[in-house]
């Protein structure tokens, strides 16, 4: 069979992506303002995600789920990412890390158990950072004491995505400070179980709608049965994961691009100052013209990390090259968004200003741009 080119979508591809367009286009698009304003994700938005069929798109149909790749993830965060970042990062969670490390790395009974919730209703999030530990994750200081019959979780974590609508967390915790990262174990941790609580929303400068929260751990009992893979091996989780999970980030900031470039292309047009349009004038072509050579240069590289995965090959450059590069791109285009919408780009009545403040999460979350530099000049390097 011939190799098909990398952008070029499976009938099925197509179909899945232009349902999540069409939805992000008529139902997340009119609310996008008022959502960043009030810095909240409507009740109803939430359960509309899951009847669209975004939030289990891993989850095997028997379960609920899709069935569908991790590639058909990539296409649907970068579907909703062009209309709303904010909704694109908590299907992105969701998917990336939530279910992606339950199906990989949870028993048979966490799979009957938790991801026909996670399928039909269920929001997820994913605990590693705390106040004291974000690049050097594994220096993490929550605790995890074994018990009669399972644990005892006590610490606080910081920077939770999803954590104000989720009821089913990913919490990282060590079971033993002097084994170093040896010590650090997966908790599946339910939101009403005693001694564990949802703190202080952050008040953030982009994907305001997202929440991101501190959860606290105060002699939090769970069952032995709420340990995700096994004792001591939830650094391999947490690594493997998050490996994955950059090239979901690679896809939201994909989208945001294309997002802007559409508002600038589209506003350019319209506009008239000397007597025509302000795409008539060449020096805005020619900037319009780089910027749809970077989104599409960022477009190979998602979705060569994606396809890399989905098949089970190597592709840890690969994720944080198109993460880091995504979130470059993304910054830019936003950017140069806002410089051609002129002083409309500046106020919060047209799109491309969110846009802009949406772009520079991309190089701090799930690895900062240095922390990716790191991982790529290892590769080089040896
Ligand atoms: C909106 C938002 C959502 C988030 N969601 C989640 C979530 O759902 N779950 C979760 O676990 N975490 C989450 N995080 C946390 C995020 O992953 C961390 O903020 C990130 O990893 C950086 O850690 P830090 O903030 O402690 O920065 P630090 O690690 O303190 O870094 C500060 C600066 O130092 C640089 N630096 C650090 N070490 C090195 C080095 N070795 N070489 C060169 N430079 C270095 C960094 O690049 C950065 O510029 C979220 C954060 C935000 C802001």
């Amino acid at each position: 069979m011939a190799t098909l080119p990398l952008t070029q979508l499976s009938e099925d591809e197509i179909l899945f992506r232009d349902s999540v367009l069409e939805f992000a286009d008529h139902e997340i698009r009119p609310r996008v303002r008022e959502m960043d304003e009030h810095a909240a994700f409507p009740k109803d938005l939430l359960a509309q995600l899951f009847g669209l069929g975004v939030m289990g798109i891993e989850i095997p149909e028997a379960f609920g789920g899709a069935g569908a790749t991790f590639f058909h993830s990539v296409l649907a965060v970068e579907a909703l990412s062009q209309v709303d970042p904010a909704v694109s990062v908590l299907v992105d969670v969701q998917n990336t890390l939530v279910v992606n490390a339950l199906n990989k790395w949870g028993s048979a009974e966490q799979h009957e158990r938790l991801l026909p919730r996670l399928a039909s209703g269920t929001v997820g999030a994913y605990a590693l950072s705390e106040a004291g530990s974000g690049s050097d994750a594994f220096a993490l200081a929550a605790r995890a004491t074994p018990t009669d019959d399972g644990f005892e979780l006590t610490g606080r974590k910081l920077w939770i995505t999803n954590a104000h609508e989720a009821d089913i967390f990913i919490v990282f915790a060590t079971v033993d400070p002097s084994a170093g990262y040896r010590g650090i174990t997966a908790f599946l941790v339910e939101r009403d179980m005693p001694g564990f609580r949802v703190g202080r929303k952050e008040d953030k400068l982009g994907i305001r709608a997202s929440s991101t929260c501190e959860l606290i751990l105060e002699d939090c009992r769970v069952p032995r049965t709420a340990v995700l893979g096994e004792v001591g091996k939830g650094y391999k989780t947490a690594i493997e994961t998050l490996n994955e999970g950059r090239i979901g980030i690679g896809a939201q900031m994909l989208g945001l691009a294309q997002g802007a470039l559409d508002h600038a292309v589209a506003y350019t047009k319209q506009r008239r100052q000397f007597g025509t349009s302000v795409s008539d004038f060449q020096g805005v072509q020619f900037q319009l013209a780089r910027a749809a050579m970077e989104v599409e240069a960022t477009r190979l590289m998602v979705y060569n990390a994606a396809r890399l995965r989905d098949v089970g090959a190597p592709f840890l450059q690969e994720a944080a090259m198109c993460k880091l590069f995504a979130s470059e791109v993304a910054e830019r285009t936003a950017s140069l968004a806002v410089n051609l919408f002129g002083g409309y780009g500046f106020v919060k009545d047209y799109p491309v200003e969110k846009l802009y403040r949406d772009a520079k999460i991309g190089q701090i979350y799930e690895g900062t741009s240095n922390l990716q530099l790191q991982t790529i000049a290892k590769g080089l390097l040896g």
